[in-house]
């Protein structure tokens, strides 16, 4: 959440710094704002809504600088409005800041700068802290101070409570940005004779191929031709140049009209990626070496722990279903944010894997240290290479995905269910999974990328559906075993862009409460592709449609619910193994054609923004 963007170097910087925050604009989209330090002097331009409108305001003043920062906002602490846009000035005009994050302390703060006699023209938490820099520049450091732009930096953040990723210009530094992070992402571009600043590798596009990752609790001094990290406790710290993997990180939108309609339709390619080198014809097995971990050690885990938020969360439902059904250990699945604070009791026994597509998520990430201050063994499934995460973590498995932009995730979804597939065949055959029972796995695991190619067809079936119950303003999704994560997921796509209120169960307990919204104003989609259990669910549709519900079943036995449905949408007859997957593509794309016929912005849906780096 919030971009930050940040150019120090020979050329204009105002370019370079709109085509950054257009690329970070996924991150938060409430407000936009840049700073541009010339002649001594601040030019300060920052708009509510689109970095689309900030461009304009920019273009109109033309403005030439060689150093400047910008920001794209997803508000936390006070409303979308241009005063609570970044960047925010100290009330001295000495310094700006663009923040992404949450001073938690900022009421404390923010009284004892009053009492200095600095003054706020915002609601942000952010405003503080560049007030609380300009404080320590003025009364902390003496005029001879080394380095005393970074050490008033430094000084300030001693205070601060929450997290933070944060670059500053100062007035009498013109040739200087400082940066930091804590929590927050904070990467640093390498050009020739520049340097970039970005919450994203995707902010460097086109202008840089290698890349310093700052880790938690560093400030960095930034030039157009030196970069020095130190520690929080002033030690300078070497730095790591890392190249950037520019074929993972594509994010041209090509021919597709939205990230979401591109995405949904990378979903083949996707899940070939997740698969390419992981798996052994010869064994029936997968071949996970990123796991980082023996057979030996790995047989001593008796039970897993699945960490994760939102849309990942559900990957590790389906992770649990998929790991006890084919590994037969015990897996249990917590949210990471309740993880962190809840102080679960876990059996030393226990391997921890947190999933998260950015790699980026805060509370997924204080999950992570958490389960490792506790001494789990941590491994991470995410699909950002070089992310805080993937560093962080004791090994794991990276999606290959591609880069995912909209807001609302899809192929990422997909991914890391098919990593998770993986990760219970490797196990389960290790122990009881015969050798034949992994080769049907294995069969199915490679053929299903085609198998989707098919179920994307049914699109235009799918868009006439969705013109049909666009509607409506209530639905509920229901769906049995490993199908119930995928209503749960149905129901969250729908609400995230359509902002129809959806909701998630199996379809068993839909009569233990749910059943009181069954109405002709509440259609019901069905899942039902699992033989075993199909029966059950049939039953269920009946006491839908005995109310007068409406139903749309996704079922791979379309002749049961002939009778019952009033729309239906065929799915073929794959293995238990990768179902769930496939299940999951209609309702995808019946999700994208009702926003788009409630004419909703489905990249960018209200309220939200990708990769969550604030709690
Ligand atoms: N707390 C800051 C604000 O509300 C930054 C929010 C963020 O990082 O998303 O402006």
């Amino acid at each position: 959440m919030c971009g930050i963007t940040g150019y120090v170097g020979k050329r204009n910087a105002t370019p370079i710094l709109i085509e950054s925050l257009t690329k970070l604009e996924y991150r938060g989209y409430d407000s936009a704002g840049l700073a541009l330090l010339k002649s001594g002097n601040f030019n300060v331009i920052k708009k509510t809504g689109r970095v689309a409108s900030l461009a304009n305001e920019v273009a109109k003043k033309q403005i030439d600088a060689n150093i400047g920062i910008s920001h794209t906002r997803w508000a936390t602490h006070g409303g979308v409005n241009d005063a609570n846009a970044h960047p925010h000035i100290s009330s001295d005009g000495k310094f700006t800041l663009v923040h992404n994050g949450i001073i938690e302390n900022y009421e404390n703060i923010k009284n004892f700068l009053v009492n200095q006699g600095y003054t706020f023209a915002s609601q942000t938490d952010s405003e503080v802290l560049v007030n609380l820099i300009a404080y320590h520049y003025e009364h902390r450091t003496s005029p001879d101070t080394k380095n005393r732009f970074t050490e008033s930096v430094r000084k300030a953040l001693i205070h601060i409570e929450g997290t933070y990723g944060i670059a500053v210009l100062g007035k009498d530094f013109p040739e200087e940005i400082v940066v930091a992070r804590k929590g927050s992402p904070l990467l640093i571009g390498v050009g020739k004779n520049e340097y970039l600043v970005s919450s994203d590798v995707l902010g460097f596009a086109g202008r840089a191929t290698n890349v310093i990752y700052l880790e938690d609790g560093q400030i960095a001094s930034i030039t157009c031709d030196n970069c020095d990290v130190i520690t929080m406790t002033n030690s300078p710290v070497g730095i790591d140049i890392k190249e950037i993997d520019w074929e993972l990180e594509n994010a041209d939108l090509g021919t597709s009209k939205t990230y979401m309609q591109k995405e949904i339709f990378e979903q083949p390619k996707a899940l070939e990626n997740a698969i390419r080198g992981r798996i052994s014809d010869d064994l029936s097995t997968s071949v996970l070496n990123g796991l980082n971990i023996t057979p030996t050690e790995l047989r001593q885990f008796d039970r897993i722990l699945f960490c994760a938020c939102g849309t990942a969360w559900h990957a590790c439902l389906v992770a649990e279903y998929l790991i006890e059904k084919y590994a037969r250990i015990p897996v249990e699945v917590e949210y990471a944010s309740e993880f962190r604070y809840r102080n679960a009791p876990l059996d030393k026994s226990t391997l921890v894997f947190v999933v998260s597509q950015s790699g980026e998520t805060i509370d997924t990430l204080q999950a992570l240290r958490e389960s490792k201050r506790k001494g789990f063994k941590t491994l991470a499934i995410t699909n950002s290479v070089g992310s805080t995460i993937s560093r962080e973590s004791d090994g794991g498995l990276y999606q290959y995905a591609g880069k995912e932009v909209g807001v609302a995730s899809t192929k990422a979804f997909t991914s890391q269910i098919m990593i998770c597939l993986l990760i219970a065949l490797y196990i389960g055959r290790m122990r009881d999974l015969s050798f034949s029972e992994g080769r049907e796995i294995v069969k199915a695991i490679t053929s299903l990328p085609n198998a989707i190619r098919d179920i994307l067809k049914l699109a235009p079936q799918i868009e006439k559906i969705a013109k049909k119950y666009s509607h409506y303003n209530d639905f509920l999704f229901l769906g049995r075993l490993s199908e119930f994560p995928i209503a749960l997921e149905g129901a969250l796509k729908l609400k995230e862009i359509s902002y129809i209120h959806a909701e998630g169960y199996p379809s068993a307990e839909m009569k233990h409460g749910p059943i009181a919204l069954v109405s002709p104003e509440c259609p019901s989609v069905i899942l039902a592709n699992d033989a075993e259990i199909t029966p059950k669910v049939v039953s269920n549709a009946q006491e839908i449609k005995a109310r007068s519900g409406k139903i749309i079943a996704i079922t791979n036995t379309p002749e049961l619910f002939a009778n019952i449905a009033d729309d239906i949408i065929a799915m073929p007859n794959l293995h238990d193994s990768v179902r769930v997957i496939a299940t999951t593509i209609p309702l995808q794309i019946l999700a994208y054609y009702i926003a788009l016929e409630r004419g909703c912005d489905v990249d960018k849906p209200r309220n939200l923004a990708k990769a969550v780096t604030v709690e």
